[in-house]
């Protein structure tokens, strides 16, 4: 499936969560023209019959015209023929399902960021956990896919706040997830707390040690991980001040999980799908492991073969130890 964005960056946005500047991140105003803007998309990003339209870039249900801003973008989704269309919004701010779903809405991304409350007021999120929970409900009972997003490394945020959150997002049985560590963006409050030294972005080695165990709670829960880091192009990464960023920083993640299961099983040989050879060795190219071909992920390890399925249950079960979120 591919996505066609087009961004309305912080509109509907009561106010400010302190780590979000839409502008700075995309470099894009709203649209004058929808329609135009989505016939550019469509030709730019080659969009087809297997493309979603996605509305991106603040609130989207709470922008004060947003109903006929999706029957226009539903008209154009027909018209060119691609699947349907997702929208990002914030969990308080989900609304009139019925009227999304007939206007073509296969999928709300919901912001949800952490599920510890203390996080989520650090950052002025102003809503509640609970608030995630009720607009997951209220999206899968009316047949709406839903996908969650989740950040690491914001103000208050722990390793074990992280795994905390990304059980608790498991257990709402999203469709998919999107794991974004946090970085500091131009023209914010956490820039200006950034340079004030009272907030301190993760390095990659601390977000890729979290994420890669947050990739192995949703492998785990059999649930579509979407996008691991947020994209930047050359333009927009000027307005990154501080953070964790790397261009590919999920495929880092991916390969710290495979690391993390390569050096506990004290794997001699490791056997998995050739495509993905460069995650699972070539990133740990220093544990000089053998790579043979295989359909199923599995190593040879001290005493007996260990699938990776295998392993990643009982290491989700030890994760479970260290998720914590004093509420
Ligand atoms: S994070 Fe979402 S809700 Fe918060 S300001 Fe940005 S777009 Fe708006």
């Amino acid at each position: 499936m591919k996505i066609v964005p087009i961004f309305f960056p912080n509109a509907g946005c009561r106010r400010k969560c302190t780590f979000c500047n839409e502008w700075m991140a995309t470099m894009k105003s709203s649209p004058k023209s929808v329609k135009d803007e989505i016939y550019k998309a469509y030709e730019f990003y080659h969009g087809n019959e297997n493309s979603e339209l996605a509305l991106y870039g603040g609130t989207f249900t709470a922008i004060e015209n947003w109903e006929e801003i999706l029957i226009e973008s539903y008209r154009c989704v027909e018209e060119l023929g691609m699947r349907g269309i997702r929208l990002s919004t914030r969990p308080d701010e989900v609304r009139n399902v019925d009227f999304l779903k007939a206007n073509g809405v296969v999928n709300v991304e919901i912001g949800a960021q952490s599920m510890c409350q203390d996080v989520l007021d650090a950052s002025k999120r102003d809503h509640t956990v609970e608030d995630v929970r009720k607009a997951v409900k209220i999206l899968k009972d009316a047949g709406i896919g839903v996908s969650v997003h989740l950040m690491t490394g914001l103000p208050e945020d722990t390793k074990s706040k992280s795994l905390f959150s990304s059980f608790e997002v498991a257990n709402l049985r999203p469709n998919g997830v999107r794991i974004h560590p946090t970085l500091v963006l131009k023209k914010t409050e956490l820039e200006r707390e950034y340079l004030a030294g009272h907030y301190v972005p993760q390095s990659i080695e601390e977000a890729s040690d979290w994420v890669s165990d947050m990739i192995a709670i949703f492998l785990n829960g059999r649930i579509v991980i979407e996008r691991i880091g947020m994209y930047q192009d050359e333009e927009t990464l000027k307005n990154v001040v501080g953070g964790p960023f790397h261009p590919a920083f999920g495929e880092i993640a991916r390969s710290a999980l495979y690391r993390k299961y390569l050096i506990l099983t004290e794997a001699k040989r490791v056997f998995g799908p050739p495509n993905l050879r460069s995650q699972i060795v070539g990133r740990n190219r220093d544990l000089d492991l053998e790579f043979l071909p295989s359909k199923e992920i599995a190593v040879d390890g001290k005493d007996c073969k260990i699938t990776f399925n295998k392993w990643l249950l009982e290491y989700v079960h030890s994760l479970k130890e260290m998720a914590r979120c004093d509420l």
